[in-house]
């Protein structure tokens, strides 16, 4: 095999090979590795051809197969026309070197020879939405046509002493596509193609049938739109087709094999948060085709960051890659209301500005907190609730109800014409959950029946054997501890578990205590929970400031700040800094919550102030005063039972969640399990799923009232602040290169003294004047060159005596 020479000429370079699985699977390989083309790859034999819904394609010895990589267009969106390019290629090459006239192109992809399928085009476009490569396979029967095939096959062979070998249309070949490839210009040039391609195009003008993949269309191939598809006029009017197969003449017999070099629609979900992490839960899910998908996000929550980000209090995902597709974004979908899913809305909803659907629960929550926040975003919500059933075109969802630690909890199932996914979101099965949804098992029961293609489901507590316990039984423990405390109680927990809250106000009043509610968070939910009815029947409860009128054991005070929030009402009174929360010996704290990793420091100083007040406190290492929203490995075994996936995405877990629910998913006979991470675009369907594209993503830090990008310098000089401190100098120099005046200096977070005692202001003192005297006076005049050499000597000489080196500003005024 060779390449002609206007191919050579353009830099095309070509490989040769034996057998091959598929050329089209190297070429997949090779831009694994960095090739970018342009590039052929031709085989002498394939063993696994790739086929549309993976059908064998029969491959003898002879014929051609070649795949060519190609990379010098940057819009995905156009890379379908390069079907329509390869197709009219081929036409070239076999016309001039065949010398025959029965050459016909099929739409979308089949050249055929007297009506008789004569070879196919394979279009596959990879990194779509960063880099694109289109890799272009195309199949030609030379020596030999497959045998047994559902329809009519020819090679070239069949006209005799006129066919060429492969090694001639091969040539032929690579010329012909170099010189359209350079009509086409990256799409600039299609309409000559297509025309081109028309020229040439089977049926065109006849009655045809199309068989889509929800149904058959007849009626008279018109022609092809500006973008390749196919025009149909059928008795109810004008059809665009993207993808489908032709069906020619009136017995509709199937004119080819499920080869599409046509954009191929696909189901895809991409996490920008939650998954590898636990927090910020956002992911998008796709349909369509790369250059024409709609999506779907499924939540819109907040993280809290580590220690690693001094003074960010909390972090968002980075939606570049969402703004970008905003106008082909039908709905945001709310699975439940905590903050790891929702509480990025109201800062990232003004960038989509999309249709927002959620549970009155968490449509109220946000609402209370709107009405609290001046400037907060008026989002266009609409509330839904258990058994809902929107129509998002092309998304289907339903709401199914699942148990959690919140209200009116979710899951999804989101069907499209691929196939159904179920998304979780957080759950758990908790026969008695106190206050809103059991987990609807009888509707999930009958998904798994109807079936369910990909299962992304909750990994939180997959590392814990088991059943979770039930809210009831919560309940269960708290009564006594509440009832046969000797003095006030004062029960810490998430503001949002209002079954908790009715609990421990139940329990209040079975043994004639008063409720007070402490903390702006908890009187938000309590808000909404009575507006939703979940307060039914419970007297109200009291403000805080009611405390001093009320006997001491005849109260239950519940307070935000289990996690040792500084400013929470539970950190103060343990401080005795409260200005109506005074606790006393005597006086009961329970913690009916679970430190989340991260802050065990803060949650034992609150502890410790406790104790050394001779308060008595419970945690649930004591007794069973907290139970966990997610499932456990038991609860997980269940969902898979019931639902009976193909496949399965975990999510909503940190990496050792995912790798453990992973594992757990392939041990109960899950076919494929893709271990994804933020970032990650999975096809999920068609089948099998896997990793097809990474996404721009990252975090936001919300810095005051700023939300600024992770790269942003500001968080790291604070932190190279906080470990080393600042000098800050200003000195004064004449035209003459003289100080006019003492140098000012500041320092904060420097140490007075040195490890042997020196006066650090001398230390810095020293260094300063001898650099400054060491410069030569024609340097002396130059303000930058002043400063560099300052910065250096004064942060070395600190770091002689302490030990670190501070951050150094110096600035330095010319004096007249
Ligand atoms: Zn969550
Ligand atoms: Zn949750």
């Amino acid at each position: 095999m060779q390449l002609g020479n206007i191919a050579r000429a353009r830099g095309v370079r070509l490989l040769t090979l034996g057998d091959i699985d598929s050329t089209n699977e190297e070429a997949r390989r090779l831009i694994e590795t960095g090739e970018r083309g342009p590039l052929w790859i031709v085989a002498a034999r394939q063993t696994r051809g790739r086929g549309r819904l993976g059908r064998e394609w029969v491959s003898p010895a002879g014929n051609l197969y070649a795949s060519f990589v190609y990379s010098e267009f940057e819009d995905a969106r156009v890379a379908p026309e390069l079907g329509f390019v390869a197709g009219v290629a081929a036409i070239r090459a076999l016309r001039a070197s065949a010398g025959a006239n029965g050459f016909r192109l099929k739409w979308p992809n089949d050249v055929l020879l007297d009506g008789a399928k004569l070879g196919g085009i394979l279009l596959e476009c990879l990194n779509a939405q960063t880099s694109p490569v289109a890799i272009i396979g195309i199949g030609v029967n030379i020596a030999e046509a497959p045998a047994d095939l559902p329809y009519p096959a020819r090679a070239l062979s069949s006209l005799g002493p006129a066919a060429p070998a492969a090694e001639a249309f091969f040539e032929r070949l690579s010329d012909a596509l170099a010189e359209i490839l350079e009509i086409w210009r990256a799409g600039e040039g299609f309409a000559q193609i297509r025309d081109e391609w028309l020229a040439s195009a089977a049926s065109l003008g006849d009655e045809i049938g199309v068989a889509t993949a929800n149904e058959t269309l007849v009626g008279r191939f018109d022609t092809i739109d500006a973008i390749g598809r196919l025009i149909l006029e059928t008795q109810n009017g004008r059809r665009a087709i993207e993808a489908g197969d032709v069906l020619v003449g009136p017995r509709k017999t199937r004119g080819s094999a499920r080869m599409t070099a046509a954009p191929q629609a696909d189901f895809v979900f991409a996490p920008f948060g939650g998954v590898g992490e636990i927090g910020m839960n956002l992911a998008l899910y796709g349909f369509g085709t790369p250059r024409a998908r709609k999506w779907l996000m499924v939540d819109c929550g907040l993280g809290f960051p580590g220690a690693d980000l001094p003074g960010i209090d909390v972090v968002f995902p980075d939606i570049a890659f969402v703004e970008k597709i905003a106008k082909d974004l039908v709905a945001i979908c709310i699975t439940h209301a905590h903050e790891d899913h929702i509480g990025a809305l109201a800062t990232l909803w003004p960038k989509l500005k999309c249709k927002v659907y959620a549970t009155p629960f968490a449509a109220g929550l946000l609402e209370v907190r709107r009405l609290n926040e001046p400037g907060a975003p008026n989002i266009d919500i609409h509330t839904v609730s258990a058994g809902t059933v929107l129509q998002l075109d092309p998304f289907t969802v339903e709401y199914v109800a699942v148990a959690h630690s919140i209200p009116e909890a979710n899951a999804l199932a989101i069907k499209t014409p691929l196939g159904v996914v179920l998304h979780t979101g957080d759950w758990k099965i908790d026969p008695q959950p106190g206050v809103g949804n059991r987990i609807d098992e009888a509707r999930l029961r009958a998904l798994g029946d109807e079936g369910v293609d990909v299962l992304i489901c909750d990994s939180t507590n997959i590392l814990r054997e088991g059943d979770s316990f039930s809210e009831s039984d919560v309940a269960r423990v708290l009564r006594p501890l509440i009832a046969e405390a000797p003095g006030r109680v004062l029960v810490t927990t998430f503001a949002s578990n209002v079954a908790r809250l009715r609990a421990i106000a139940e329990a209040a009043l079975a043994c004639g205590r008063t409720v007070v509610v402490a903390g702006r968070a908890m009187d938000r939910v309590v808000q909404v929970a009575r507006d939703c009815g979940y307060l039914d029947g419970l007297p109200g409860f009291h403000s805080p400031d009611m405390l001093p009128n009320l006997p001491r054991e005849k109260t239950v005070v519940i307070a935000t700040g289990s996690q040792g929030e500084p400013r929470a009402a539970m950190m103060r009174a343990s401080q005795n800094d409260h200005p109506s929360i005074k606790l006393v010996a005597g006086d009961r704290v329970i913690f009916s919550s679970r430190t989340i990793p991260g802050n065990q420091r803060e949650v034992h100083r609150v502890i410790n102030n406790l104790c050394n007040l001779g308060v008595e406190v419970i945690t649930d290492h004591d007794h069973l005063v907290h139970c966990s929203g997610h499932p456990r490995r038991g609860e997980v075994a269940q969902m898979y039972e019931w639902v009976r996936p193909k496949f399965a995405v975990p999510v909503h877990g940190e990496a050792h969640h995912l790798t453990q629910h992973v594992a757990f998913a392939r041990s109960k006979g899950v076919e494929h399990v893709i271990s994804a991470r933020d970032g990650d675009m999975v096809k999920l369907l068609p089948g099998p799923p896997s990793i097809v594209e990474q996404l721009p993503h990252g975090r936001l830090l919300k810095d005051g009232d700023v939300v600024i990008g992770e790269d942003d310098g500001a968080v790291r000089e604070r932190n190279k602040l906080s470990f080393a401190g600042i000098v800050s100098i200003a000195l004064a120099v004449d035209k003459k290169g003289e100080l006019v005046g003492d140098p000012d200096v500041v320092t904060a977070g420097v140490p007075k003294k040195g490890k042997f005692g020196e006066d650090m202001g001398e230390v810095i003192d020293e260094a300063l004047f001898a650099t400054f005297e060491g410069l030569p006076r024609a340097r002396r005049r130059d303000a930058d060159a002043i400063s560099t050499a300052i910065e250096r000597s004064v942060r070395g000489a600190i770091n002689s005596v302490w030990g670190k080196k501070p951050i150094v500003h110096v600035m330095v005024v010319s004096a007249s």
